[in-house]
């Protein structure tokens, strides 16, 4: 590749940044590194009435979160005057009509093909009797989105145009504008379109797609960022589990498929989980406080429950519907104490035997493979099956099924605890 790669991301602040931009931005970003190059944060900010700063804020904090950094910075909105010289530069060579206010571009008379010659689609015929007329200036005095953002592009020396697969259309327009303008046109890379699981597609206006709301959920930026590499980008490999640096030697546009890109979310899910598992203890418990400042807890005692459940949540925000019961007795039916393949009768044989040794259980002793092996001897004494007793002592303990197993939670609970817990399931019966 001749020179050096210039690429840019170019929001529009009208909304907070959402998975689709946060994906361009990544596929942008990670494009300059893997190249040397330079990464381009451009607002195009000229709809005054839709613009805001507090979507600016959203983008700029969106992109620290995941890591990504600018090399520049500019808004479109403070670029008036080069938006004018360009507009003066067509005038003079006859490609300019004014029509009801507005500042228009000359089409060719005659029609003629444009092709867009892109690294994703390949070249992609346009005929330039189907465009309408390309607004330049709109009856505000504001340059469009066609002309502002070809114009940038030029004057930033973009060398790679890698945006979503809407803007494909509009390519062959602004082809034309590069040709008036007499600029090279830089090489074009659209990427597909984000679609639902039912491949419909995703709208930026939907809510719940804002990249901030997957961090409020609990997912972290690593994973985001390689949950959002595979819409649209596949690793050679076909390991889907790799770090920033690994992305920036992988990524190529040439392994970017044309068709739409699902979002899985169950994929996200899987993804995150892996990233909180391999955390240390305690870079996951800095990352749980968010999410669990309402429990009331000492450190030790949060450190001893979420050490119990790290293998276990999928997200941040699940953490607290994890461990809640570690610091508050647990609201649980009778029915769940019943293994399936127990009785009432035996689950109740295996809470008395339990209660009996866990009470006469030392607490110098009250360790997990002491408690293992008390329980072991109950269970053999008294001719019950482990469901009988480990079950409703999970249950009892937890109030939960799916939760670490009766012996790592009897030995983080301790004794008092447990003991009270497994009486109040006794009761019960
Ligand atoms: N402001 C445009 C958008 O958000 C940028 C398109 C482009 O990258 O050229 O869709």
């Amino acid at each position: 590749m001749k020179g050096k790669v210039r690429v840019r991301f170019a929001p529009s602040p009208t909304g907070p940044l959402h998975v689709g931009g946060a994906r361009t931005a990544l596929f942008n970003y990670v494009f300059a590194v893997a190249h040397g190059g330079a990464f381009v944060l451009r607002f195009e900010d000229t709809d005054k009435d839709r613009s805001e700063q507090v979507f600016e804020d959203s983008i700029h904090e969106g992109l620290k979160w995941m890591g990504i950094n600018w090399d520049e910075e500019y808004y479109q909105s403070k670029r008036g005057d080069i938006y004018k010289r360009c507009l003066d530069a067509l005038r003079a060579k006859n490609l300019v009509y004014d029509h009801d206010g507005g500042a228009y571009f000359r089409l060719p008379a005659k029609a003629r093909s444009v092709v867009v010659d892109d690294l994703i689609h390949g070249p992609v015929e346009f005929s330039s009797k189907d465009f309408d007329d390309v607004v330049l200036i709109k009856k505000d005095g504001t340059p469009t989105f066609h002309f502002a953002n070809v114009v940038d592009d030029i004057e930033m020396r973009i060398t790679h145009v890698i945006r979503g697969e809407d803007h494909l259309s509009n390519t062959p327009k602004h082809i034309l504008l590069y040709e008036a303008l007499g600029a090279t046109v830089p090489q074009f890379a659209h990427i597909p379109l984000i679609l639902n699981p039912d491949r419909s597609k995703v709208s930026k206006r939907t809510g719940d797609v804002a990249l901030d709301d997957y961090r409020q959920a609990g997912y972290v930026p690593e994973a985001m960022i390689n949950f959002l590499a595979q819409l649209g980008w596949s690793p050679p490999d076909r390991n889907d589990f790799f770090t920033f640096e690994e992305l920036t030697k992988m990524f190529s546009l040439k392994r970017v498929q044309k068709a739409g890109a699902v979002f899985d979310v169950k994929l996200l899910n899987h993804i995150n989980h892996r990233y909180l598992m391999q955390k240390s203890l305690d870079e996951y418990i800095r990352l749980a406080k968010p999410f669990v400042a309402h429990l009331k807890t000492t450190s030790a005692g949060l450190r001893s429950a979420l050490k119990l459940i790290q293998d276990r949540a999928q997200t941040l925000s699940e953490i607290p519907g994890l461990i809640e019961y570690f610091f508050s007795d647990p609201q649980y039916d009778k029915d769940l104490l019943v293994f399936k393949k127990s009785s009432p009768q035996k689950t109740q044989a295996g809470l008395d035997v339990a209660l009996k040794v866990l009470e006469a259980l030392d607490e110098k002793d009250w360790q997990e493979d002491k408690l293992q092996q008390v329980l072991d001897n109950a269970i053999a004494a008294e001719s019950l099956l482990p469901g009988d007793l480990f079950w409703p002592v999970r249950i009892a303990l937890s109030g939960k099924e799916g939760s670490p197993n009766p012996v790592e939670l009897l030995a983080a609970l301790g004794k008092s605890v447990s003991v009270k817990r497994i009486e109040t399931a006794i009761k019960k019966f």
